[in-house]
């Protein structure tokens, strides 16, 4: 980082992206993060957050709070999803426009993209085609903002990017056993079973759609990178190459945990896309490459579960 005094507001600081970037910020030197917990600053209220813009003024802005959630949450909390997420990136994306704000990075993800679209995924695939059903208003909202950076780079000649990452994984995950995403779902599900000697495990779906994994301290490095090197119009995709089906990242987690029981799938439960696979080869052309393996971001994940959330509760 150039200036490492530079004033960094960093949006959701507390949550798996936001935290990863403060670790991010610290490691580089950065002397002046600025961070607010949602009881201090609800990024849904635009009065709340242009006041803070005005008295802040920070330098840069990284927009890593959203209402996140897996499968089963989007499902159930559809009007949420939606309507939140609009909400925060509006007002945070605006206000940091007429605050003065010099560059910002919003952050989306890869459902963003059509449910069949090419695989792997480019960043012109997006709007291609109809979206995957289950995570659609979080799509819509993530696509809204995309696009919104676009419209204020034309009409304002003003410098926000947007960085897609492909699903994320590592500390200060949810670990909600219904309503987080697969990885640390399934973690908590054979950790518990392995302490309470359970014989069984049950994964939900059929086990074969694919999906690709990307440690959170990988994205934060890769979230520097593109606030320091990257202007353009266009999102850019950011994975890790690393894709695997859902009974072999089940099977992982299972070594990684230590239980030794079966597994068994259940199929009421919705597939959702069948691959996911993200194009970063953009990213990897600006110089960029991830450096934590599956295997190693498993291990250091479940430390982290085994320190932090069970100790905790
Ligand atoms: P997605 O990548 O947006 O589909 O979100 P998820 O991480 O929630 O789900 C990924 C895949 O993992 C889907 O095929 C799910 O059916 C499957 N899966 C298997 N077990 C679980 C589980 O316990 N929780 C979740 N969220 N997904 C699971």
């Amino acid at each position: 980082m150039s200036d490492k005094s530079a004033k960094i507001f960093v949006a959701g600081h507390r949550g798996l992206v936001g935290s990863a970037i403060v670790r991010k910020l610290h490691q580089l030197g950065s002397t002046n993060p600025l961070l607010r917990t949602h009881a201090e600053l609800d990024l849904t209220r635009q009065a709340d957050v242009e006041s803070f813009f005005a008295q802040e003024k920070p330098v840069h802005v990284i927009l890593a709070a959203a209402k996140v959630g897996g499968i089963h949450a989007n499902n159930t909390y559809p009007a949420d999803f939606i309507a939140v997420n609009l909400q925060i990136q509006t007002n945070v994306i605006h206000s940091a426009y007429l605050h003065g704000v010099k560059k910002l990075l919003f952050l989306g993800s890869s459902c963003i993209y059509p449910k069949f679209a090419p695989q792997p995924i480019p960043e012109s695939a997006l709007l291609t085609g109809p979206l995957e059903p289950t995570n659609e208003w979080y799509a819509i909202a993530k696509i809204a903002g995309i696009k919104t950076c676009q419209a204020y780079r034309i009409q304002y000649k003003w410098d926000a990017i947007s960085g897609m990452p492909t699903n994320l994984y590592g500390p200060n995950d949810n670990f909600h056993p219904q309503n987080s995403h697969v990885l640390p779902a399934l973690m908590r599900r054979f950790h518990e079973a392995k302490v309470s000697g359970a014989e069984e495990v049950v994964v939900w779906g059929s086990g074969s759609p694919l999906r690709e994994f990307l440690h959170v301290d990988d994205l934060a490095d890769a979230c520097v990178f593109l606030l320091e090197r990257y202007s353009g119009l266009e999102h850019v995709n950011i994975g890790s190459g690393q894709e695997v089906t859902i009974k072999e990242l089940a099977e992982l987690v299972k070594e990684v945990v230590g239980f030794e029981g079966k597994l068994g799938w259940d199929s009421t439960k919705p597939d959702g896309t069948p691959r996911k696979l993200m194009d970063s080869s953009k990213l990897a052309a600006l110089g960029w490459t991830p450096k934590v393996s599956l295997r190693d971001g498993l291990r250091q994940t479940y430390e982290w579960y085994l320190e932090n959330v069970c100790a905790a509760s």
